[in-house]
């Protein structure tokens, strides 16, 4: 516990001690933003409150092209060039403060979101919302049914919460899912076996939880992504997207 509020310290104090470094970022990278709740009573660190959630959106529509993880996928496997940093947003577990609260904020602003969501949980979009959200643009894709612990998990188990998500989706859509998200998502979540089921399942890349950013042509089932929480400032927001906290992935790959 002392370890976590440590943790949590340190990074505050990272984000808000760090300076945007325009000369760290002469390699364009695409940087994919990592969040989980949208509502204005926050449930845990990683729910933002919907002004700074709109906040941020416009903060990175000044300064940022903002992609889909289908243009991010692009750009990452060469199909694109890529000329300057780019932004994709994406949400985890998707809980329906993500309906109710950052999808009008996300098409309000025209900016594409993917939701990596977990198919059997409790508390998630219903099918309708996940139609209409698809419908305006929003992106799906795989976050095991019930936010498996992957590294723990049975081979058995593993393979049926990875390939089922992704027909539960595909059921729902009827398109093809073909982005990842490790639950947790720090580097012992997941192991080199739920890498592999994962791609045997025909997902074409994975996101972890190990902040950073993303080059053209690195390993596509160990994406890295940027976490953005509750207690950052738009300020630290700035610097957070700018690659102040990059240097974090040493912590989360622990
Ligand atoms: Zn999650």
């Amino acid at each position: 516990m002392l370890k976590t509020k440590a943790k949590v310290w340190l990074r505050r104090r990272c984000a808000a001690w760090g300076k945007i470094d325009k000369s760290r970022l002469t390699q364009p990278g695409v940087r994919v933003l990592m969040y989980h709740d949208v509502e204005d009573v926050a449930s845990n660190i990683y729910s933002v409150s919907t002004g700074m959630f709109e906040d941020q959106l416009k903060y990175l529509k000044d300064n940022f092209e903002i992609v889909s993880l289908r243009q991010a996928y692009e750009f990452l496997t060469g199909q694109k060039e890529l000329k300057n940093t780019v932004i994709a947003v994406s949400m985890d577990d998707g809980r329906e403060c993500i309906y109710y609260n950052a999808f009008p904020l996300l098409k309000k602003n025209n900016v594409p979101g993917c939701v990596f969501l977990t198919t059997a949980d409790k508390g998630i979009v219903t099918k309708d919302q996940v139609k209409e959200m698809r419908a305006a643009g929003i992106e799906f894709g795989g976050h095991t049914r019930t936010h498996c612990l992957l590294s723990r998990a049975p081979l058995e188990q593993m393979k049926e919460e990875i390939v089922g998500c992704k027909a539960d989706l595909e059921a729902v859509l009827s398109e093809s899912i073909e982005f990842f998200a490790y639950p947790y998502g720090l580097r012992r979540h997941y192991n080199q076996l739920s890498r592999q089921i994962v791609q045997e399942a025909g997902y074409k890349c994975a996101f972890s939880a190990i902040n950073g950013i993303n080059y053209p042509g690195c390993e596509l089932f160990d994406l890295k992504r940027t976490k953005i929480e509750r207690d950052d400032s738009l300020e630290s927001f700035k610097k957070i997207v700018n690659g102040a906290l990059d240097c974090w992935s040493i912590f989360d790959s622990i």
